[in-house]
């Protein structure tokens, strides 16, 4: 997208924030590998700039997290060099994709490793691959009992080496972790049948952001942390360690407007002043992800004000009751998502307003926001 010299909205990308949540992991872990998980365009933040950044980290990143072959294929032709998995699994028809761009994927069924096997012996390419085994989030992934045998086959393939395996946790999130556990204890158990055999993988790796924060014996080998390293806490407000939002969304004021009592505002009139008010309409609605259930109830902060939305949130447009804040003209920023004059409004309370989780707001920021880089 071109870029305006006043954008409608802007997203800043704080990189030194960034750093400080991949040292706070680091801390966590001790000396144990790294996958950064950069799906999903990086939560929002934009995946070629958070990968080729954190690649340089001197807290090492061992290896990238994405979620389908599109995202791998775009940090590759960025330069990234590190290894990447992918962590969905990967359709037939995309194997030779895997091959040429040096993909890791996920596997979790015999005829699509069988079908790898094939291609990778027509390329002449050995090719790593992690096995997802589902220990609870009934997602993908084979059962606990079916490891052996895959492992078993998959050793009958040349061009196949299992540099991994993998599970996933349901709710590493709770102070209860007794599930957590359980499935800790599934993936113990078929790791050490494999040990039995000498079959070990390198890697064997569940921890999300949850489980690095609170969960230290599923670090095992490798960790994988998203949430955290873009400054929030899956651990419902309990975190002790400091992590800092790496993104801050400014939006332009459009227009101002003062109106009397009795005034229905935006679709639906579902608000109605109830008295003469100054009404700011903002350039960020909901294609910029900005949800549409923050309509009568998100907040904004404009000038020394945290402000409130009123009526409902259009697809590019949202109006704030900005009757008591001085000072604010067309043209000025409010902060949509971010800190300003000692006031804040970070994703996990806009999340709260939203009925959701800071993970939907961070990976809901849209196009149009123009992202800007900072202290790189
Ligand atoms: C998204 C994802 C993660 C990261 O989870 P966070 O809660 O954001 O830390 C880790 N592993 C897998 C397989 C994922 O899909």
């Amino acid at each position: 997208m071109s870029n305006p010299l006043t954008p409608a909205s802007y997203a800043e990308i704080h990189l030194d924030a960034l750093k400080h949540n991949l040292l706070q992991v680091r801390a966590q872990v001790g000396d144990c590998p790294i996958l950064a998980v950069v799906k999903a365009n990086a939560y929002g933040h934009g995946a070629v700039r958070i990968s080729q950044f954190l690649e340089k980290c001197k807290a090492k990143v061992a290896m990238f997290g994405v979620a389908f072959l599109e995202e791998g294929i775009a940090l590759r032709e960025s330069g990234i060099t590190t290894p990447i998995l992918v962590l969905t699994g990967l359709p037939i028809n995309q194997i030779s994709h895997y091959i040429s761009y040096d993909l890791r994927p996920v596997v979790y069924d015999l005829d699509t490793l069988a079908a790898l096997n094939r291609e990778a012996l027509k390329s002449e390419k050995k090719v790593k691959i992690h096995l997802k085994v589902d220990t609870g989030m009934g997602r993908i992934g084979i059962s606990p009992g079916a490891v052996l045998p895959f492992f078993e086959k998959a050793l009958t393939f040349d061009m196949i080496a299992i540099e991994g395996i993998l599970t996933h946790f349901a709710e590493a999130d709770l102070q209860d972790l007794s599930f957590a556990q359980q499935q800790l204890s599934s993936i113990q158990e078929v790791v050490s049948r494999l040990e039995q055999k000498g079959m070990t993988p390198p890697f064997c790796h569940m921890a999300n952001s949850a489980a690095i924060l609170h969960f230290k014996p599923a670090h095992l080998n490798l960790v994988r942390p998203g949430l955290m390293l873009y400054g929030y806490s899956p651990l419902q407000g309990k975190t002790s360690i400091a992590l800092k939002p790496v993104v801050q969304i400014k939006a332009r004021v459009l227009a101002l407007k003062k109106v009397s009592k009795g005034t229905p505002l935006s679709y639906g009139r579902t608000f109605t002043t109830n008295r003469e008010s100054l009404i700011a309409t903002i350039g960020i609605g909901y294609a910029d992800g900005y949800p549409f259930s923050l309509s009568n109830c998100g907040k904004m902060i404009a000038k020394e004000t945290l402000v409130p939305v009123v009526g409902r949130v259009c697809m590019d447009m949202t109006l704030l009751d900005v009757t008591e804040t001085k000072g604010l003209s067309v043209g000025d920023y409010v902060t949509v998502l971010g800190a300003e004059n000692g006031l804040s409004m970070w994703a996990d309370t806009l999340a709260q307003y939203a009925n959701t989780h800071p993970y939907e707001i961070l990976c809901g920021i849209g196009e149009r926001v123009q992202r800007q880089y900072l202290n790189g």
